[in-house]
């Protein structure tokens, strides 16, 4: 019997979950027994993940936050960047890395990216850089590292901090050193459909400077050194026990899970390699994770639909330049324009891209793909 055409998800995180699902279960109901639902005592949930994180990093300090947009403020906020400062961002990423700066009561200042590779375009900081300019916060976007040893040399040569937001990029590395241990302090995120995902909102910072991740802990958590001991302002951003829980059972998978990435990203180049889509580009020197898969046609909207009735599903990333959205531009310099951000939200899709999609999934986006009639 012929089954109904079954839809082929963007993706999908109940494959993964049902590979792991004895161990998460034991792993929830632990918490559960011992009611150790935020972090506190020595030897707690939260804490041993982060012993492990830090491992795995290969980095002296990881502390956990409820988020990843949390992370990238509470980094920017021990610095103590506000009102005053500008701090440099990519025009393409996810809206949280300007939100973030915004949020602080800082100003925005935006680069364009580079066309090949999406992420931000060293060679135009120089120009934005000015007495106010506190910091640049690199977006290691698609799962691809940013160019970061120029980043850091125009950084330290004006004596400026660097905050990289790895939310995408969990493993990547570029020149044999992973994301996250290049800059003064990184900002994670384990939002459910990232590389390495919790069930719900968690995310950490990373950090070799002590006085730094000592700042972050009290900031997220009330400001206090302990309990009642409160140094500083600060806010509510621990991360839960469970959710702790769940990233222990899934960091040993991480690896395994960015290998599976790269080898369907293989699978994509060849298959696809005489479509007339324009495919990721992977920058010399890195190690890309594929956190997604992001392809460019001058007729996007027609082959979105053109895959849609073949219930494949795609998703944008992102359909809009952070500079022209309205909460963000009111920031923007009469004149400015960010044209390659422009042009590539216009042309770019992502293709599913998760580490259990089936061989034979990818193999029939790619016949839908090389089918598309172009005009
Ligand atoms: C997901 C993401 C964030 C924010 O993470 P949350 O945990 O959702 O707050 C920040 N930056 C980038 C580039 C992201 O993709």
């Amino acid at each position: 019997m012929e089954a109904i055409k079954s839809k082929i998800p963007f993706a999908d995180l109940k494959r993964q979950y049902q590979s792991i699902e004895r161990e998460v279960n034991q792993a929830i109901q632990s918490v559960l027994n011992e009611t150790a639902f935020i972090g506190g005592r020595s030897n707690s949930f939260v804490q041993k993940f982060e012993s492990e994180y830090s491992e795995w990093m290969n980095i002296e300090h990881t502390v956990s936050v409820a988020n990843g947009t949390d992370a990238l403020e509470i980094i920017l906020s021990a610095w103590g960047i506000g009102p005053g400062d500008e701090v440099i961002v990519p025009a393409l990423t996810w809206f949280s890395t300007a939100e973030a700066v915004i949020s602080l009561g800082a100003k925005p200042v935006f680069t364009d990216v580079l066309s090949e590779y999406s992420t931000l375009d060293p060679a135009q900081l120089e120009a934005l850089i000015n007495p106010n300019t506190k910091a640049i916060i690199p977006v290691h976007l698609y799962g691809q590292m940013a160019r970061m040893e120029d980043i850091m040399r125009i950084a330290e040569s004006h004596n400026l901090k660097v905050l990289e937001d790895c939310a995408q990029a969990h493993g990547a590395e570029r020149l044999n050193r992973k994301a996250g241990t290049w800059a003064h302090a990184s900002a994670f995120s384990f939002y459910p459909g990232k590389n390495l995902g919790a069930y719900g909102d968690a995310g950490a910072i990373c950090t070799r400077d002590s006085e730094l991740a000592e700042i972050c802990r009290q900031i997220a958590n009330h400001g206090q050194r302990k309990k009642h001991d409160h140094l500083r302002n600060g806010r509510n951003s621990r991360l839960d026990g469970i959710q702790a829980a769940v990233l222990s059972v899934k960091l040993p998978y991480l690896n395994t899970w960015n290998d599976q990435r790269r080898q369907l990203a293989q699978e994509y180049f060849e298959k696809l390699s005489q479509s007339g889509i324009q495919l990721p580009k992977e920058d010399s020197h890195n190690q890309h994770v594929y956190h997604l898969f992001v392809a460019h046609h001058s007729q996007r909207d027609e082959l979105v639909s053109w895959l849609a009735e073949a219930h494949i599903e795609t998703a944008l990333h992102y359909p809009y330049p952070i500079p022209s959205l309205p909460p963000v531009s009111a920031y923007i310099p009469e004149g400015q324009a960010f044209p390659v951000a422009q042009i590539a939200c216009s042309t770019l899709l992502s293709l599913p891209m998760f580490p259990e999609l089936r061989n034979e999934e990818l193999q029939s986006v790619c016949n839908r793909l090389l089918a598309f009639p172009t005009k």
